[in-house]
């Protein structure tokens, strides 16, 4: 038996189809009235679509989120909400949207009702990553959790499908690292195994027909309780070498844990032969990491950081930076494993079967 506690962060929930009509309903329930639009431009018709919606109550829009939270980003778009009394952000868009809005929220005590339209997962987090002078750091605070999280599956409809693969693998990733985690429960443990096998299911199908949205629906549910797992337990080395290849070398959040999951979970494979094998046994195949590897390429994901215009050479300073700080791990890790570690997912090797 293990002893664990649990700390479950509140949050209102509203899931299904055409519930971006709903928002206008959901900032009276907060008794907010003076609301800011931030979405990503490419879901300009969205935005448009939901600030008609709400009238009068918009008084500020914001297009310019983009990834790792930038603080200069931050700044402009706090200005403009304080310049207009804002009391209220609506995000709609992938983790970049969220995380400004998160970023807003802490320095301003906004309310926040998020639309995600991605599977990042951070809108079920109160974990808040910036990005400052080529350093990307992280805190945790429950101001930053969102009050409300409106999934709308229609949005998700059009997601191009390279992002689609990539994004579900993220909200994997998650649940991969819930389950060796230090703090891992019975209930992160059950939401990821339902996540692992839930993505196996759903990605090859969308892959087949991308609008199909069932399909869609258990994707965007399978974020919902991937970025559930994200937030209450610690992750490990895959969301360490992530963060620190985002951050500091500028590679694309999702193609990135794409890529670093089936080598992170190689990496940790004879240190949780036990967790490997439920992994395995969700997705359906024999041998875990090679199963998300295989996955991936079936659905013609990323599969080596080289194509993402990471440098050999840049192997180095980010084993240096990923393991500046330690942090309770399955597998002690050194400069070395780490280095094993980034030149496979550098050149995309299939990982050899633990
Ligand atoms: P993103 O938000 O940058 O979106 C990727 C691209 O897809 C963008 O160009 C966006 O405009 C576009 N897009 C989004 N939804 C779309 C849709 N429905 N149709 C068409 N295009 C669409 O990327 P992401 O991977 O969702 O988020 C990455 C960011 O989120 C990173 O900054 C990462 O650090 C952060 N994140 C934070 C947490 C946390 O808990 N703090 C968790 C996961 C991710």
């Amino acid at each position: 038996m293990k002893s664990f506690s649990y700390d479950a962060s509140p949050a209102r929930i509203v899931f299904g189809r055409g519930t971006i009509d709903t928002i206008a309903e959901e900032v009276r329930r907060l008794g907010r009235s003076r609301v800011m639009v931030l979405a990503s431009r490419r879901l300009n018709a969205v935005a448009a679509a939901v600030t008609a919606s709400l009238g009068d109550m918009v008084v500020a829009r914001f297009d310019g989120a983009v990834m790792h939270t930038p603080i200069e980003v931050t700044t402009a778009a706090l200005k403009l909400a304080e310049s207009h009394h804002v009391d209220v952000v609506v995000a709609i868009g992938g983790g970049s949207a969220t995380g400004l809005s998160k970023a807003l929220a802490l320095r301003a005590g906004f309310d926040q009702i998020i639309v995600p339209t991605t599977y990042a997962g951070s809108e079920a987090t109160p974990v808040l990553g910036e990005t400052e002078n080529g350093r990307k750091t992280t805190r945790s605070s429950p101001h930053i959790k969102p009050e409300t999280v409106v999934y709308d599956v229609d949005l998700t409809r059009d997601l191009p499908l390279g992002t689609t693969v990539t994004s579900a693998v993220n909200a994997m990733a998650h649940a991969v690292e819930a389950l060796y985690s230090a703090e891992s429960n019975p209930i992160t443990d059950s939401m990821a195994i339902e996540v692992i096998s839930g993505i196996a299911r759903a990605l090859p199908s969308i892959v087949d027909d991308p609008k199909n949205l069932e399909e869609r629906a258990e994707l965007l549910q399978s974020a919902w309780l991937a970025g559930t797992c994200l937030g209450t337990v610690g992750m490990g080395i895959h969301h360490k070498v992530c963060h620190t290849l985002g951050g500091s070398f500028g590679l694309p959040h999702a193609p990135t844990h794409t890529v670093v999951l089936p080598h992170a979970m190689a990496f940790y494979a004879s240190a949780v032969p036990e967790v490997m094998s439920r992994i395995a046994t969700a997705l359906g195949v024999s041998d875990a990491a090679t199963g998300v590897f295989d996955l991936v390429t079936a659905c013609g994901g990323p599969t080596s950081l080289r194509e993402l215009g990471m440098r050999h050479d840049q192997i180095e300073k980010a084993v240096e930076l990923a393991t500046s700080a330690a942090y309770p791990n399955p597998r002690e890790i050194t400069a070395a494993g780490l280095n094993e570690l980034l030149d496979n997912a550098w050149s995309g090797r299939r990982p050899a079967i633990g």
